[in-house]
């Protein structure tokens, strides 16, 4: 069932391996070209639905495979450090770490943006956007022969994610999640809500804090760090929907930030790389592509080191 998708293999071996450390779900089937795909969502650590949690999210546009393979990379090496890092034990004895490493794969299976329906999945949530509008980009209801299709109704997919932040996000006390991408403009980005308005987000004083606490932790970071509105507005943003019913159920904090990695510059050092649809959403050549899969390591363990001491940036 996992042959077709490789990044569905490697998470596979990844949870055999460290079956013990991982409680491994099943949130949903998605079919594509008649083969059902599994959306698998992982637990670590605490299991009381109050624990401080830490969501990592990637693969929701079936194009940006990076964003998946960063996801792993860093599972990869925050599982063998739990192996032999007390430090890490007793962290996941507080805390909790969830993650879906592909939100889409029947997008993945197709190698399209969207999933099996034509439908943008970072476009379907129930929330409308107001403001300066890209038209299309921003999202739209002509039909899936366009990209950025917002869909006639909530993907199964959508509502796994949702079901799956109900179970172990929304009780949390603290929580924070990211969610990786790929694809838009020359640098990495970071960005925070709100993608649907230009209003502050209620968070934004957290958001701040412990966006200079980053910032005096490694001054020579490389990110554009910024709320999405400043580069454009969308409508159906997963996140900011998320957050919203967090805050129906418990409006204890929740900072949903986001990855942009700016794939335009591994398409400016290597320009055949336009010529490969995936090749304008992923590093090609090999010492980038591992440049890459470091490249974010240190922003992950920050994040998730930040719901251990929310006294920093509460
Ligand atoms: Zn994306």
């Amino acid at each position: 069932m996992f042959k077709k998708i490789p990044e569905l293999n490697e998470l596979q071996k990844l949870t055999d391996r460290f079956s013990n450390l991982l409680q491994v779900e099943e949130l949903g089937q998605i079919e594509a070209k008649g083969i059902k795909y599994p959306m698998v969502g992982l637990v670590i650590g605490n299991k009381s639905p109050t624990a401080p949690t830490f969501g990592l999210f990637g693969g929701v546009h079936g194009l940006e495979r990076v964003g998946s393979h960063v996801l792993l990379a860093f599972l990869n090496m925050l599982l063998e450090k739990c192996s032999w890092d007390r430090d890490w034990a007793s962290f996941f004895e507080r805390n909790r770490l969830v993650s879906i490493p592909v939100i889409n794969p029947s997008g993945f299976a197709l190698n399209r943006r969207s999933n099996n329906n034509g439908v943008d999945l970072m476009r379907n949530a129930p929330v409308e956007a107001s403001g300066k509008l890209l038209w299309g980009v921003s999202g739209h209801r002509y039909g899936g022969f366009m990209p950025w299709y917002r869909g006639k109704e909530l993907q199964t997919e959508t509502r796994a994610v949702e079901a799956f932040a109900q179970k172990y996000l929304y009780q949390s006390q603290t929580a924070i999640s990211i969610d990786l991408h790929s694809g838009f403009g020359m640098k990495d980005r970071l960005w925070y809500p709100w993608a649907h308005t230009t209003n502050p987000f209620p968070h934004l004083g957290a958001i701040h804090r412990i966006v200079e606490l980053f910032e005096k932790t490694y001054p020579y970071h490389i990110y554009k760090i910024e709320p999405q509105h400043h580069s454009y507005m969308t409508h159906g943003d997963l996140w900011d929907w998320l957050y919203l019913e967090k805050q129906k159920n418990n409006n204890s904090a929740y900072l949903p930030f986001t990855l942009e990695m700016g794939s335009w510059m591994w398409v400016k050092k290597n320009p055949w790389q336009f010529f490969s649809l995936s090749g304008i959403f992923n590093p090609v050549k090999k010492h980038r592509y591992a440049r890459t899969m470091r490249r974010h390591l240190h922003l992950l363990e920050f994040l998730l080191k930040g719901i251990d001491c929310p006294d920093k940036w509460l």
